[in-house]
């Protein structure tokens, strides 16, 4: 015979409102608990509990410690797949929907019979709780996404702060000799001089805009994809990119090494141009003055690894991966005053991946850096 009972309406405006505020908690764990012990105060039961499906097995949220047979906790879950009520004894399960998925179950143990009124009230109580963990999960959902906007946004400023910065430089440097060898008549020379300056700046210019393109192509597509490959001499796109370099800066030395038996390999040579320039270009502004730059070039049974050392400032070993993130910098007084966007090595690694190679980094033992990066060999050689 069961009883009529009606649900303490203070107690149940107290488990109302509690659900309420789980529509937006960042521990949603913790107010399950508190739920469940408001519940359990408001329907006087011995014990009661959420189980969740965790893929094969059963997860419970509750206030005691309780633990099933396999055989019971087999029913459980089979009560939650099929969205059935069942009753075990004193146990009673009431299945609950989460984003129309068989996702939970409220479990009730009571000893004194639960009324059809009572079921009726924790049913819409079951409903409500559903409710409230959709609506959790859409808000952290909606938190994370927020979250990643605001970064992404702060991203955005920075970058067009560092993009004004770096482009100043050469612009006004091209605007100055310009405007010199306009207004004024030069000796052969001089004018030569100043139309080099003009020159290299415009290629320290056209390797910026390289490297911001190559960003907004990763932001769109996010990889970068190379359908103009042509089988290339590695040594000689280093060849080339040190000596476009090498008229920009005449403080250090070059020392290639090379493999008398390198192999072609199979690549948009316009790209691994510009990783030889972005390596090349952080060793001479990572190091000092007359140091040399030391380039190896290796044949391997399959691949060819480029070896790029110089004698700078190094990096700490925290951070010979963190180089690769875009945006990074190590973030030093020795690093303080040498300007940089944070982008060229990720895109190098982005350009060395398209072409299915890898690079890392290495601190060298006495000083310095090495980066290296390996380049598969062409197969049609
Ligand atoms: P940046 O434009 O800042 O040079 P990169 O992506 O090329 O950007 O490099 C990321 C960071 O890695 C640099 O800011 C610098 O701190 C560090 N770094 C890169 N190459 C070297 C190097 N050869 N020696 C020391 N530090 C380096």
């Amino acid at each position: 015979m069961t009883q009529k009972t009606t649900a303490n309406p203070d107690k149940t405006k107290e488990i109302l409102a509690h659900l309420d505020k789980m529509c937006s908690s960042s521990d949603l764990d913790k107010d399950i608990l508190v739920f469940l012990s408001l519940f359990s105060d408001l329907f006087k039961t011995d014990q009661c509990f959420l189980a969740f499906h965790g893929g094969e097995n059963l997860i419970i949220n509750s206030n005691y410690s309780i633990q099933f047979d396999k055989k019971l906790e087999k029913k459980i879950l089979n009560a939650i797949d099929k969205s059935t009520r069942i009753q075990i004894e004193n146990l009673i399960l009431i299945p609950i929907k989460i984003l129309n998925q068989n996702l939970a179950g409220l479990g009730v143990f009571r000893l004194a019979v639960l009324s059809e009124l009572e079921l009726a009230q924790i049913e819409i109580f079951c409903n409500i709780l559903s409710t409230a963990i959709k609506q959790n999960q859409i808000f952290n959902d909606l938190k994370v996404n927020n979250e990643k906007l605001l970064v992404a946004d702060k991203q955005k400023t920075e970058l067009i702060s560092t993009i004004s910065h770096e482009l100043r430089t050469p612009m006004a440097n091209i605007m100055g000799f310009a405007e010199l060898l306009l207004n004024k008549d030069f000796d052969l020379n001089t004018t030569k001089t100043y139309i080099k300056e003009i020159h290299n700046s415009s290629m320290r210019l056209a390797n910026l805009i390289s490297n911001f393109l190559d960003l907004s192509r990763l932001e769109v597509n996010g990889i970068l994809q190379f359908s103009n490959r042509e089988e290339t001499e590695l040594d000689w796109l280093a060849e080339r990119a040190w000596q476009q370099l090498a008229s920009l800066n005449k403080t250090h030395n070059l020392k290639f090494q090379k493999d008398p038996n390198l192999k072609p390999v199979m690549v948009d040579g316009d790209a691994i141009q510009r990783v030889f320039i972005n390596l090349f270009s952080n060793a001479i502004k990572y190091s000092f003055d007359q140091k040399e730059i030391l380039c190896i070039l290796d044949q391997h049974s399959d691949s060819i690894e480029v070896r790029i050392i110089d004698q700078g400032i190094g990096i700490e070993p925290e951070n010979l991966e963190n180089i690769f993130e875009k945006f990074f910098r190590v973030n030093c007084t020795q690093t303080k005053y040498i300007n940089g966007t944070g982008l060229g090595l990720w895109i190098t690694r982005e350009i060395i991946q398209a072409h299915g190679g890898k690079i890392w980094a290495e601190k060298n033992k006495i000083q310095g850096t090495s980066i290296i990066f390996r380049l598969p060999s062409s197969n049609m050689a």
